[in-house]
């Protein structure tokens, strides 16, 4: 067995060696002037990612499950009203919390494989005249199902109905690999996690929060601690933390930021997209299906791959995992035993994607499948070829 094959699930991703080696630190007094200069500089490179220069970036020692809650704790109060759609595990996750925390969340049901309905949301914010609706949520990349939401759409939407609701964005599975602008979208809050995109293990929760969700902090008299804006800005202004923070985990992330700025945004998006494309190009050259329905919003950072009728997806990715030590994602929620997941982000380049693809391929013909080798594998070399 080796520890040397790259995984293919959609987070935790692989982590480089030059974040491995950059984390291996000492542990330094978290209260001296050089932690406040490394957290410092990471907290303002990270507005470059996140495109924001208007916004304040949080990082708490916590998941992206964690930024989910900083993000509705600072803005919402139990009884308010709250828009979202569920499409997928994730954004029925996010639901979930809202209701636990006292909600009172507007689902928009939307089949699994679509993306939030940007129209629907557009009738329903019309329709609340009295403003009852004080937040938006969109996941913008559906870590389940592999469909990207239109966040510009939606904003356009509130911008149309002349709505003044907050409009809160899950990127965890999609910033610093897609495109995300949070100034130009107009995005109150935007979420995101250490251990996706950015190639760090878990650990940090980032939430980039608007002039306008800090106010609402500000006045805010929901209960919290942990995840308090307004306590975390004033510590971090101070140079330091409300609490411990995750040391080793900021000289991961300064050299992930690093490594983002040397190879360029716009590359490292392209690098997504050519990725994408060469795993939907064997998807298609296997004669399978994806769960997202249509193209222009298809995720770059994850596919979705429904398995042929009689087969179950846990046996396939159960003999990849103990045969190759390969793992894939598994389908979640309804999808379980019918998809399985290739997760296309972070730390990825056109040789991992070609080996993946390669095993997997390999597993499904010895199921019987009816994928002949190399239908997919070739079709991806051919993307390659024509992309490079
Ligand atoms: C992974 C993920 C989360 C949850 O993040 P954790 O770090 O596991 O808490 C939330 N939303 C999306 C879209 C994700 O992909």
């Amino acid at each position: 067995m080796t520890d040397q094959n790259p995984i293919f699930i959609p987070g935790p991703t692989n982590i480089p060696d030059r974040i491995r080696n950059a984390m291996n630190r000492q542990t330094v007094d978290h209260r001296s002037p050089k932690f406040s200069e490394l957290f410092g500089s990471v907290l303002q490179d990270l507005k470059t990612i996140f495109k924001t220069s208007k916004g304040t970036v949080f990082a708490f020692p916590s998941t992206g499950t964690g930024g989910w809650e900083a993000a509705i704790e600072n803005t919402l109060a139990p009884g308010d009203k709250v828009l979202a759609a569920r499409h997928g595990v994730f954004s029925h996750r996010w639901i979930d919390m809202c209701q636990r925390h006292g909600l009172d969340v507007e689902v928009i049901e939307s089949e699994w494989g679509n993306p939030a309905p940007a129209e629907t949301f557009a009738e329903r914010l019309a329709a609340d005249k009295a403003g009852a609706i004080k937040a938006v949520l969109v996941t913008h990349n559906e870590t389940a199902t592999g469909v990207r939401s239109d966040i510009a759409a939606v904003r356009q939407a509130l911008d149309r109905a002349g709505h003044g609701a907050l409009l809160l964005a899950d990127g965890v599975s999609s910033i610093a690999s897609m495109n995300f602008e949070m100034d130009a979208w107009g995005v109150d809050v935007a979420v995101s996690g250490s251990q996706k995109g950015f190639m760090l293990p878990a650990g940090l929760a980032l939430v980039a929060a608007s002039e306008k969700a800090l106010e609402l902090s500000r006045v805010s008299k929901t209960a919290r601690c942990f995840f308090d804006f307004q306590e975390m800005l004033k510590a971090n202004k101070a140079g330091g933390y409300p609490y411990t923070p995750a040391l080793q985990h900021f000289y991961g992330l300064r050299e992930s930021l690093d490594m983002l700025s040397e190879e360029g945004l716009d590359r490292v998006f392209a690098r997504h997209r050519r990725a994408a494309d060469a795993v939907r190009a064997a998807v298609s050259g296997w004669g399978l299906e994806l769960c997202s329905k249509s193209a222009p919003h298809h995720s770059d950072t994850i596919s979705a791959v429904y398995v042929p009728a009689g087969f179950d997806s846990n046996v396939l990715t159960d003999l990849v995992l103990k045969k190759y030590n390969v793992s894939f994602g598994i389908g979640l929620g309804q999808m379980n035993g019918k998809a399985f997941r290739i997760g296309h982000l972070g730390s990825i380049t056109d040789t991992m994607i070609l080996g993946g693809l390669a095993t997997i391929e390999m597993a499904m013909n010895e199921l019987g499948y009816p994928v002949a080798l190399g239908s997919g594998t070739t079709a991806a070399q051919q993307l390659f070829a024509q992309r490079s």
